[in-house]
């Protein structure tokens, strides 16, 4: 029996990630420290160039509102239980400049991100801090936590929300012992009135910072789609994307719905283009095939899809369209690019195209796409610059499918 190879026996023998290891690690302080960012199982930190920038100055201006009107909920608290000046400037120079200091400090980092979620954390043991210097004072404590935990969670998850509140923990119990605090958990009404601006301010403030995001990255990802389906040069639906819409019109008339009409499949190809390469140049090349596709696009109707099929070949889906009209669609488009005048510039190209219906004897969309490229291919034979109809007999006497 052949034996297995040492890689193997290690890849077998480590467990796979249960749940319950999952949570260990989330909840173990070590194994969270060891996660921190910058180890060498994050993101390399070339991916992360750059990134970041956004994030720090979101966190920047949530940070000057939180801080600014948090100073008010501590200090009532200091009022009402008194405590030494230096507290008090700890507090003025933590809400008024900290911000400041932590915006300046990530974006002057080599990752901005990275050091934004250290701020973060920092964020958390200060407010730990407070916590011990207000002996325990309920309102502003609970504001305090339950504001610090929302930041963390927004931006970080689980993981750095549970980083906080360790850092929150630890700076706590040392504020404690340092002060030698007492627990006074009683709030009286002038600390409580303190404390419901924060209440009410931050999380509006951070939930509409959150939509916002959340707005712009739903119109990223809809460029991005955009992008992945166009050709860049013609603007045009490219190969790819455009082969998946045949599918989909050839699925749907193969199970006999989209549509009463019939469905047609058009191939155009511009005749002796590479002349035009050679003669002008390509860049004048270039200009006839986004030329050509303006004709495409103005002759046609909305709901037909147009795409580029490579170099200087252009496909259309005809969809739910009466036969006579889709005749008389290319037809017209031939016709176009013969005489095209200066604005619609073709240089004296001229196009071959093939036109074929949809057809229930086809297996697959490809046999679609054959017999357009063979009755192009009968239009250039028969002397270029015309429209060839797919039928049987074409197909019979050249053999094709
Ligand atoms: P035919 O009438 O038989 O179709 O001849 P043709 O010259 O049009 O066809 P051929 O396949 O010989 O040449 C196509 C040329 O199209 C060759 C290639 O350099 C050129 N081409 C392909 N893509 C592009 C492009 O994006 N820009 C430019 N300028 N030229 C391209
Ligand atoms: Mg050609
Ligand atoms: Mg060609």
């Amino acid at each position: 029996m052949p034996s297995r190879s040492n890689n193997e026996q290690r890849a077998g023998s480590r467990s796979p990630p249960t749940l319950l290891r999952r949570l260990r690690e989330l909840v173990d302080p070590v194994a969270l420290y060891r996660q921190r960012p910058g180890r060498a199982d994050d993101m390399p930190p070339e991916a992360l160039i750059g990134k970041g920038v956004r994030f720090v100055q979101r966190i920047y201006r949530l940070r000057v509102i939180g801080l600014g009107v948090g100073f008010f909920c501590v200090a009532a608290g200091f009022m009402q239980n008194p405590v030494i000046w230096p507290l008090w400037l700890a507090l003025f120079g933590h809400g008024y400049l900290w911000p400041h200091v932590a915006r300046h400090w990530a974006l002057n980092s080599a990752i901005p991100y990275r050091a934004e979620r250290r701020n973060l954390v920092i964020d958390a043991a200060i407010g730990g801090f407070w916590i011990a210097a207000l002996n325990g004072n309920l309102i502003p404590s609970a504001v305090i936590i339950s504001m610090l935990s929302m930041d963390n969670i927004a931006a970080g998850g689980l993981r750095l929300f549970m980083r906080g509140l360790y850092a929150s923990i630890a700076a706590c119990a040392l504020g404690w012992w340092l002060l030698d605090a007492h627990f006074l958990p009683q709030s009286d009404l002038t600390t409580v009135l303190a404390c419901l601006p924060m209440m009410a301010l931050y999380p509006l403030a951070l939930g509409k910072s959150t939509y916002e995001m959340s707005k712009k990255l739903a119109e990223r990802s809809r460029e991005f789609e955009i992008v992945s389906q166009t050709d860049g040069l013609t603007r045009l639906f490219n190969r790819r994307y455009w082969e998946s819409q045949l599918i989909a019109e050839f699925e749907q008339r193969s199970q006999g719905g989209a549509g009463s009409h019939q469905a047609f499949l058009l191939l155009l190809d511009l005749d002796h283009f590479k002349s035009i390469n050679d003669t002008h140049g390509h860049l004048t090349g270039d200009e006839v095939l986004r030329n050509f596709s303006r004709l495409l696009r103005a002759a046609l109707r909305a709901d037909d899809l147009i795409g580029r099929y490579g170099g200087e070949e252009f496909v259309v889906i005809l969809r739910d369209i009466a036969p006579a009209e889709a005749l008389q669609l290319s037809q017209r488009l031939v016709e176009a690019a013969r005489s095209t005048n200066d604005e619609n510039n073709l240089y004296g190209c001229t196009v071959s195209a093939g036109l074929v219906p949809f057809s229930a004897d086809m297996e697959a969309h490809f046999v679609w796409l054959q017999r357009a490229d063979h009755a192009m291919y009968c239009a250039k034979e028969s002397g270029r610059d015309r429209l060839v109809v797919w039928d049987a007999s074409l197909a019979r006497r050249n053999g094709a499918p």
